[in-house]
C-alpha cells in the first residue's frame, strides 16, 4: 500500500483556507479556530470548524489537543444557532468528524461538520 505523502501547508486544502490562500465564506474565526461554510452543503446549515494549525485527523489527536477540541465543541452550538439552526429540542444540529478512509474523511485536515436546519437534508 502506498504511504500518504507528508503534510506541508502547500498541499493541504484546509491549511490554505486557514491562511486565506484559498477563499472561504467565514462563519467564525479566532487565534486557533476557523469556521466556514461547506462548499457542498448537505443541510440548510452546514459549516466546518477547523484548527488553524494542521492536525490530520482524530487519529493523530493526543492530550495536547484537549483544550482546542474542547473549545471547538463548546463553540459549535452557539454558531449553529447563529447560522440558523432551530433551538433544541425541536431543532438541533449534528456534529460529525469523519476520520480515515473507512470513516469517510476526504480532506486530510481535521474538521468538525456542523449541520442543521429543517428536514429533509440532501444526505444524513
Ligand atoms: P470529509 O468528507 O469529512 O473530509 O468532508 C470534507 C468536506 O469539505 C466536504 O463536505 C466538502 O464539501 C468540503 N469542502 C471541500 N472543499 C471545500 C472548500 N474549498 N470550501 C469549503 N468546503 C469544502
Ligand atoms: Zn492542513
Amino acid at each position: 500500500m502506498s504511504q500518504p505523502s507528508p503534510h506541508t501547508p502547500d498541499n493541504c486544502l484546509f491549511c490554505k483556507i486557514a491562511t486565506g490562500q484559498i477563499p472561504s465564506r467565514k462563519v467564525y474565526e479566532d487565534e486557533e479556530i476557523l469556521a466556514f461554510h461547506d462548499i457542498n452543503p448537505w443541510a440548510p446549515v452546514h459549516f466546518l470548524m477547523i484548527p488553524k494549525k494542521h492536525v490530520t485527523s482524530m487519529a493523530q489527536v493526543d492530550a495536547a489537543h484537549t483544550a482546542l477540541l474542547g473549545r471547538m465543541m463548546v463553540l459549535a452550538p452557539g454558531l449553529a444557532l447563529a447560522q440558523g439552526c432551530n433551538p433544541y429540542p425541536e431543532g438541533g444540529f449534528r456534529m460529525v468528524i469523519n476520520t480515515g478512509a473507512e470513516g469517510g474523511q476526504e480532506v486530510q485536515h481535521l474538521h468538525l461538520h456542523v449541520m442543521g436546519g429543517p428536514r429533509p437534508w440532501l444526505k444524513g
